[in-house]
């Protein structure tokens, strides 16, 4: 397996060399091999080669089959331009990869349970939600503008989505909800646009190809009020680009520790990229501070989603759930009575509980 690493900046390089321990380890174990070819990108990049997302990592990273990102951005380059900034690597290399569906689960631990900012008695055994979110279409890509109009000044963002983008997006969150609660709920705003309309139909219409999947539909400001008075009622969410950045936002801050939050974000038979939801947290970079199970989790991903290694995967989970068991945190997700540790230790610790199951 080819994959391109791209530490990226502040805690990136911090957090990436634990994952990369994690995914030594399980090479071990699983007998997997990896081929690893480390790239540039964000502020890294631009110091090197003046451009967030230079066109030899992008080629590397077509031509890998998975890729793993720690973060990017730093106040260095904030006075940039907002096209020469880190963060327009971002957006480059999801565009670049044909990148249209984000997954973002949120994940509460058991042990981690005091964190969120929910009762104890709504979040029952632990959280465990998969937001997918349609990433290249909708409002954000839409036609926009500005004018000045007979009364003032206008402006206009266009919602804008074509059947075969829905389709592509709703059958990925089908396959996904089948390898798991087999429940999938559509979000949209089917009572008031045009757009979302065609949403509902369309995610409708290929429903009969996925018959042990249950699916239904729900409003998003409902969405927005169940999420936080019974989240245990969903197991995967499919929505449009700018619901799903906002829900995907609203579902990870039930979990209560950025820290802990992988994504994906897969096209079509292209390499899928595997980042934590945090940034690259300048303040606490390089003071073996930063909390790597984000990263780490994140590799879990990219063997359930790319390599199509459950078992992988799962031993990946069980290593993390082993050491937060073992009482070992993180300064970010420290709580009393547990031992504080710091990104190397975590990481080791973590590679060191993998086990084959
Ligand atoms: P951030 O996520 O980097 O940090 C927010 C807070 O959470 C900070 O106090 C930080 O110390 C803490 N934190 C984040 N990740 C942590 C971890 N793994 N362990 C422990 N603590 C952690 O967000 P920010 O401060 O708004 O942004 C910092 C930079 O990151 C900016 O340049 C921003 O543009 C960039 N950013 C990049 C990405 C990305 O690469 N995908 C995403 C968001 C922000």
């Amino acid at each position: 397996m080819r994959i391109a690493v791209i530490p990226g900046d502040g805690i990136g390089p911090d957090i990436i060399r634990q994952a990369l321990k994690v995914l030594d380890r399980i090479s071990k174990v699983y007998e997997i091999d990896f081929e690893y070819q480390e790239v540039l990108m964000g502020g890294a990049a631009i110091d090197e080669t003046g451009r967030p997302l230079p066109e030899e990592t992008l080629e590397v990273c077509k031509s890998s089959d998975a890729v793993l990102l720690g973060a990017v951005g730093g106040e260095k380059w904030d006075k940039l331009p907002g096209h020469l900034r880190p963060e327009a690597g971002l957006l480059a290399i999801r565009k670049g990869l044909g990148l249209f569906a984000n997954l973002r689960p949120a994940i509460l631990f058991p042990q981690l349970k005091s964190a969120s900012t929910l009762k104890e008695e709504v979040l029952g055994e632990g959280l465990n939600i998969m937001v997918v979110r349609e990433l290249t279409g909708g409002i954000y890509f839409g036609q926009r503008g500005r004018r000045m109009g007979p009364s003032g000044e206008e402006a206009w963002d266009t919602e804008f989505y074509t059947a075969h983008e829905v389709e592509r997006v709703a059958r990925r969150a089908f396959e996904i909800a089948g390898k798991r609660g087999k429940k999938l709920m559509s979000i949209d705003k089917a009572n008031v646009l045009e757009s979302s309309r065609m949403w509902r139909e369309v995610v409708s219409g290929i429903a009969g190809d996925y018959p042990d999947v249950r699916l239904e539909h729900m409003y998003v400001d409902n969405a927005a009020m169940q999420l936080i008075r019974n989240p245990r009622q969903f197991d995967v969410i499919v929505t449009s680009n700018m619901f799903g950045d906002i829900l995907s936002d609203e579902a990870s801050m039930l979990t209560g520790s950025l820290g802990m939050l992988p994504s994906a974000s897969l096209g079509e038979g292209r390499p899928g990229l595997y980042e934590p939801v945090h940034g690259s947290a300048p303040d606490i970079a390089g003071k073996d501070l930063a909390n790597p199970i984000a990263a780490i989790l994140s590799t879990a991903m990219m063997f359930r989603h790319s390599f199509n290694r459950e078992d992988a995967a799962a031993a990946v989970e069980t290593a993390v759930e082993k050491v937060l068991d073992q009482g070992f945190r993180t300064v970010d997700i420290m709580q009393p009575g547990m031992t504080r540790i710091g990104t190397e230790e975590m990481g080791d610790r973590i590679a060191g509980g993998i086990t084959k199951n």
